[in-house]
C-alpha cells in the first residue's frame, strides 16, 4: 500500500518528538514525524540526543545507588550510540 506522508517542517516535527519517541502518537502522524526525520539531520540528531536523554533518565534511576564510574560509563555509551531510529 503506498500512502502519501504528507510533509511537515522543523517546528511541527520537533513538537511532536516528545511524543513520537514515547511511542505516543497516531500511526499518520508517527510516520510524518519519522519521514521527516529521515530527510532531515538537524532534526534528526535533536531526536537522538533526547533519545539517550530520555534513556540516560531511565538509566539513572534504575542505576540509583551504583557506584559514579558505572553510571559514568552508562551514560557515556548511550550518548555515543549511533543507532538508526527504531521501524517498525
Ligand atoms: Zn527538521
Amino acid at each position: 500500500m503506498m500512502t502519501a506522508v504528507r510533509q511537515i517542517d522543523c517546528q511541527e516535527a520537533l513538537e511532536h518528538l516528545y511524543a513520537y519517541l514515547d511511542g505516543e502518537l497516531d500511526d499518520v502522524r508517527e510516520e510524518e514525524v519519522r519521514a521527516h526525520l529521515d530527510q532531515c539531520a538537524p532534526c534528526l540528531r535533536v531526536s537522538r540526543f533526547e533519545t539517550a536523554f530520555l534513556r540516560f533518565l531511565e538509566a539513572r534511576t534504575r542505576a540509583k545507588g551504583a557506584p559514579e564510574h558505572v553510571r559514568k560509563r552508562v551514560l557515556a555509551q548511550l550518548l555515543f550510540t549511533e543507532d538508526e531510529p527504531e521501524r517498525r
